[in-house]
């Protein structure tokens, strides 16, 4: 490809609106344009990326035995009625009518289609296991689009769905489709982890996330080095090895009421009595299926809500309104503790931390107004303990009692064993050997395609731009030609792009009558792996110069025009 012929745009400033690297150099190497809001458009140097992480995800789901079907991107509403969703989804998902007020919506997912579609053809446990996945556009009404394809209304995804006779079956679907996420991000260049999530009512171990390790990432996950436990947070565990007490022998001591004016927050409070956040206990009244529940936290700490969903065996939790809060303690959120509530029926619940607490500070139920020196035991009445908390770095690995550590992620795969949700819904039934007909178990897998192309550059970039693996870079080599006017000259450049493309290697000439560093600097910002420098001093000398991206100047080498095509394949070889 000649450089003055492709449609290749590169920009000196970041644009405006971008918070990360990755989505800064999008744009500026020219892959991709902004149409509007979480909207963009493909340009052909982000194209050729697209499609190369596209072949890839093809390639690893077929020799997974996965079958590739496409579903419409607009779906219609009674589908979505049929499983609950047209309203659980919320604002989240673009809904529209056609001229004949029919609803639907644009396809954020496709258990639905997909259960509504299996159900029709697969009718014997002989049709079983079957696993069909899909590449399409996907849709969400983000209420802010941010981090360019990371964020974005629109997106390419991957979805695949697998159908198996009972739960135990599915495991191998399940793991079939995990092993294949590690070949594609791996043949992508990315250094992804599995890391455990939250299985909704599953259950099990069946649910990982697959993330790229990034500063810029959305989502904390707890890493153990002590022996590789890796866990989102909703769902990381820890150990409490000790539990929280004033230091001192504080038993007998009675309960004191303090007035605290003005003071809501345990900051506040903290500040107002001199005693640091870890000597308190955080209160909060949650809704739970719609019946008040007080939860009990150390004071430093957060409540993790999937944790407590989980406990309390709920459907739903959420943060009680202020009526409910009065009603159940009477006092206003900032003063409640688990002495005394207002209502005695109250049940209370604590993270493991706070059993056998001493000589702590609880809100008295009463506004404006703290009690010091509580014995939980003694003072309480909680109704049970477990681990409620979100972790946090140093927090005690559950799994082998070392230190786990923090780090920031961007989930670009999910694998998830789904159960019977949607094929009970859908009353998709199979027969089984005895003829008798049972329900389908469902697994649902998914890679964000384009959320994989910008996580590869979010990983694998310097402050000179993009650096490409080999496998998805929009070309692998630039030939940067000097002196495109001289006709000896460019034939070497055209000659050795012609024996390169013949081997099966993407090249680009960049035969722009530009200066040598303008060239050398769009071909660092792009990032093709191999750059290439035809004519000047090198070819004076009887060779061409053979760079790769990821090493500095002091690599090049010079090589004979004769040995280049085979030097440049080297070079590329050793590359992901
Ligand atoms: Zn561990």
């Amino acid at each position: 490809m000649k450089w003055t012929k492709a449609l290749i745009q590169t920009l000196r400033d970041d644009p405006a609106d971008a918070e990360i690297d990755s989505h800064k150099l999008m744009v500026r190497a020219g892959l991709m344009k902004k149409v509007a809001g979480g909207l963009y458009t493909y340009l052909p140097l982000g194209m050729r990326t697209l499609n190369k992480v596209q072949k890839i995800v093809r390639e690893e789901m077929d020799r997974a035995g996965a079958q590739e079907i496409v579903m419409p991107i607009l779906q219609p509403a009674e589908l979505w009625k049929t499983s609950g969703r047209w309203e659980s989804m919320g604002p989240g998902m673009f809904r529209l009518k056609d001229r004949a007020q029919h609803d639907y919506a644009l396809s954020p997912t496709a258990e639905e289609m997909v259960t509504d579609v299996v159900k029709s053809i697969v009718s014997s446990y002989r049709q079983l296991p079957l696993t069909v996945y899909q590449i399409q556009w996907k849709f969400r009404d983000e209420i802010r689009p941010r981090f360019g394809l990371m964020r974005s209304k629109e997106f390419l995804m991957k979805d695949a769905y697998s159908f198996d006779t009972s739960l135990e079956a599915a495991d191998a679907s399940y793991m079939a489709m995990f092993n294949a996420y590690k070949k594609v991000f791996a043949r992508c260049g990315l250094k992804a982890y599995p890391v455990e999530a939250d299985t909704g009512d599953i259950g099990g171990k069946f649910s990982h996330e697959f993330h790229v390790l990034a500063d810029a990432g959305e989502d904390g996950i707890a890493f153990c080095d002590g022996c590789g436990y890796a866990a989102n947070l909703e769902k990381a565990e820890r150990k409490v090895c000790a539990s929280l007490t004033s230091g001192k022998d504080s038993a007998s001591l009675l309960m004191e009421v303090i007035p605290t004016p003005g003071a809501k927050t345990i900051e506040q409070v903290s500040k107002f009595m001199g005693v640091p956040g870890s000597a308190f206990v955080k209160s909060l009244v949650y809704s739970v299926d719609g019946t008040p529940v007080m939860v009990c936290v150390p004071g430093d700490r957060d409540v993790n809500e999937v944790k407590l969903k989980h406990f309390l065996g709920a459907k739903k939790v959420e943060l009680a309104d202020y009526e409910t809060v009065l009603r159940a303690t009477g006092a206003n959120a900032g003063s409640v503790g688990p002495v005394n509530p207002a209502d005695a029926t109250l049940k209370i619940v604590a993270d493991q931390e706070l059993k056998g607490a001493k000589g702590c500070i609880v809100g008295a139920n009463k506004d404006d107004h703290h009690i010091k020196n509580v014995d939980l035991d003694r003072d309480a009445k909680i109704g049970d303990y477990g681990d409620l908390v979100i972790v946090r770095d140093g927090d005690i690995c559950a799994k082998c009692g070392k230190p786990m550590v923090i780090k920031r992620g961007i989930e670009v795969g999910h694998v998830f064993k789904l159960g019977t949700k949607y094929t009970d819904a859908f009353k998709a039934v199979y027969k089984n050997d005895q003829l008798a007909e049972q329900v389908m178990v469902m697994g649902c897998y998914g890679i964000g395609v384009s959320r994989t192309m910008q996580a590869v550059i979010e990983q694998s970039h310097d402050k000179d731009g993009i650096v490409w693996p080999a496998s998805v870079a929009p070309y692998q080599v630039c030939i940067s030609l000097l002196d495109p006017d001289k006709e000896d000259v460019a034939k070497v450049a055209f000659d050795l792009e012609a024996a390169l493309e013949a081997e099966g290697i993407d090249v680009i000439v960049d035969d722009r009558a530009e200066r040598p560093g303008v060239k050398f600097k769009d071909a660092d910002l792009i990032g093709f792996p191999v750059r290439v420098v035809v004519g000047g001093k090198g070819l004076a000398n009887g060779g061409v110069e053979v760079k790769r991206r990821c090493d500095d100047k002091s690599k090049m080498k010079l090589v004979p025009v004769a040995e280049a095509a085979a030097a440049i394949k080297e070079a590329l070889g050793g590359l992901a």
